[in-house]
């Protein structure tokens, strides 16, 4: 508006300033008018111009303002895993305050109408982050939410997804729904808050509705998913999330890469042993996404995980046998596990997943006893 006015008033005091002139022709006057004006005109163009570059800085400083950041773990955002799959990596260590208590993987599948989240993250506060980091994939809406076990890690954050999209669905298995009402959420917001003291606003909880049992198969906005629950291996609340569109399997913490989490008492070593496995002889997916640590091909996401766990189970087993504690026989079995030596809390959880393995051990001899 300004600018139109400002235009005008320039035009009217050159055309008074030409018409002044009285030794020239109409024609050379309104000539020398209209070169006059267009020589304004391209200085108004030239700021307009300037301001765009100016607005385009603003954006350029935008951006780099709102990245997420954390610390000496650096910048984190989705990146393109597989057709319409993104992931981004969180740190691979455990919960602490420079982290703000991300370190899962969560990850965004785009279909046509939406998105649809997996394991959204730890609290209210890094959900909000991620949230901006995923319409940063796309500004479409989130449309679901799959929880892949209890574990508040994974799932805290589906407080800030829920706050954005109140009538969003969110599933997971029907175990992780029960326990985590009645007092697993509070244990892990207990655990997270003393490790990374950022869960204001997580509370009240957002808990899934929706639930998805072993062997089911849904669909949403034309993605194809088949879940599978396997009994007992990193908890018994878990669901693995196969998306069949693009061939990707999402693990939940039944696989890690670079750290070392914990086995609760609702887990079993043993299951996850067999599950693994089993995953390795049977399925063919082009990705396979742990809970912690980066994603990859079969192999290369699985043998290192699962190698430590056999190394556990077959040299518990003969310690058992032998009748020795865990604690007589741990330091001989951690220097055959050269290739964990780098990983995020290995020393310290080495000797309890031992102790736990030769326990499930020990349960299942009596039992084998038994019939
Ligand atoms: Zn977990």
């Amino acid at each position: 508006m300004k600018k139109t006015i400002f235009l005008s008033l320039v035009t009217l005091s050159l055309i008074t300033n030409v018409y002044g002139n009285e030794a020239k022709t109409p024609a050379q006057i309104m000539q020398d008018a209209l070169i006059k004006i267009e020589a304004i005109a391209s200085t108004v163009s030239i700021d307009n111009n300037l301001s765009d570059i100016n607005r385009t800085e603003a954006n350029i400083s935008n951006k780099v303002d709102d990245t997420f950041t954390l610390g000496k773990y650096g910048t984190f955002k989705f990146e393109k895993a597989n057709d319409n799959v993104y992931i981004m990596h969180g740190p691979v260590v455990s919960p602490n305050k420079e982290n703000q208590g991300f370190m899962n993987n969560p990850a965004v599948i785009e279909s046509e109408h939406g998105l649809i989240v997996i394991d959204p993250g730890g609290n209210y506060n890094v959900g909000k982050k991620i949230l901006a980091e995923i319409e940063k994939v796309s500004k479409k809406p989130i449309i679901a939410v799959l929880n892949t076990h209890k574990h508040g890690d994974h799932w805290f954050a589906n407080k800030a997804i829920v706050e954005k999209y109140p009538k969003v669905d969110i599933y997971a298995h029907p175990n992780m729904i029960k326990v985590s009402q009645e007092g697993e959420a509070e244990i892990w917001y207990g655990i997270l808050s003393r490790t990374t003291g950022n869960l204001e606003g997580t509370k009240a909880f957002a808990f899934p509705t929706k639930i998805l049992k072993d062997a089911q198969k849904i669909e949403i906005d034309g993605q194809n998913f088949v879940i599978q629950h396997p009994p007992v291996a990193h908890t018994d609340t878990d669901i693995l999330v196969a998306h069949m569109n693009s061939m990707t399997l999402f693990l939940g913490d039944n696989l890690m890469k670079g750290r070392l989490g914990s086995f609760d008492e609702s887990s079993s070593i043993l299951g996850n042993i067999e599950l693994l496995e089993n995953i390795k002889k049977e399925t063919a997916f082009k990705l396979y996404v742990p809970g912690h640590g980066k994603s990859g091909k079969k192999d290369e996401t699985i043998d290192m995980f699962l190698n430590y766990l056999k190394v556990l189970a077959e040299d518990g087993k003969k310690a058992y046998e032998d009748d020795k504690e865990s604690y007589e026989v741990k330091d001989e079995i951690m220097k055959k596990l050269p290739w964990m030596n780098d990983w995020d809390a290995f020393a310290k959880n080495m000797p309890s997943h031992l102790n736990k393995v030769m326990q499930e051990i020990g349960e299942k001899e009596l039992l084998e006893e038994d019939e």
